[in-house]
C-alpha cells in the first residue's frame, strides 16, 4: 500500500491530523476487484443486478436508477455501494433521474447506516476515474460507509489487514431487515 499514511492538507490540522490519506481511505478493495474483473473480462457492477439471488451478490436495494450492494471488500462494516444501472465513467454523463435516485438513495442508507451502527461519521464519496483511486472506473458508483473516532488509529496499526466484527451476510441480514 504505497500511499498508506500519507496525510492531505485538509485533514493536517485539530483531532484528525492522524487520519489516513483520503486515497489510502478509499483504496484497499480496489486490488481486489481490479484484478478480479480484468480476470471475468466483464463489469461487476453490470453483472450484479443479473444475479436473481440478492443474498448471493450482496444487493440489499433494487431502485428504478440504481441498485445498492455491499462492498465485497469492506473499510469497515456496512461499507456500502450505490450503483446506477448504466454503465458509465463519468458522473457527468448520468440522467438526472438516476443522479437524484442516487443521492435519494445516500440519504436512505445515511440513516440506515446510522441506525444500524451508530457511527460518529458517514463517509460518502465517488472516485470517477483510476487517477482518482477508482476501482472500476468504467462503472461509477458512490460509497457509503459508517466511521468512528478510533477507526482510523486501528486500521493504521494492522495495516491492510481489515479485521471485521461481522461477515457481509450478517449485515445483508441486518440492512434488509431495515430497508424491507
Ligand atoms: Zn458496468
Amino acid at each position: 500500500m504505497k500511499s498508506r499514511g500519507r496525510a492531505i492538507s485538509f485533514l493536517d490540522s485539530g483531532p484528525s491530523a492522524n487520519l489516513p490519506a483520503m486515497d489510502y481511505l478509499w483504496t484497499p478493495w480496489r486490488y481486489a476487484y481490479v484484478s478480479s474483473t480484468e480476470k471475468a473480462g466483464g463489469c461487476v457492477f453490470c453483472d450484479a443486478p443479473k444475479e436473481k439471488d440478492d443474498a448471493k451478490v450482496f444487493i440489499v436495494h433494487r431502485g428504478q436508477h440504481c441498485f445498492v450492494i455491499l462492498n465485497a471488500f469492506p473499510y469497515t462494516p456496512g461499507h456500502l455501494m450505490i450503483v446506477p444501472y448504466a454503465h458509465l465513467d463519468e458522473l457527468q454523463k448520468l440522467a438526472t433521474e438516476a443522479a437524484n435516485e442516487m443521492m435519494r438513495l445516500s440519504q436512505k442508507m445515511e440513516s440506515v447506516l446510522r441506525e444500524l451502527y451508530r457511527p460518529d461519521g458517514i463517509n460518502l464519496g465517488m472516485n470517477i476515474g483510476k487517477a482518482a483511486g477508482a476501482g472500476i472506473a468504467g462503472h461509477i458508483h458512490m460509497h457509503v460507509l459508517p466511521r468512528w473516532i478510533a477507526d482510523a488509529n486501528f486500521v493504521s496499526v494492522i495495516g491492510e489487514t481489515r479485521i471485521l466484527p461481522e461477515t457481509l451476510a450478517e449485515t445483508w441480514k441486518r440492512m434488509k431487515a431495515l430497508l424491507g
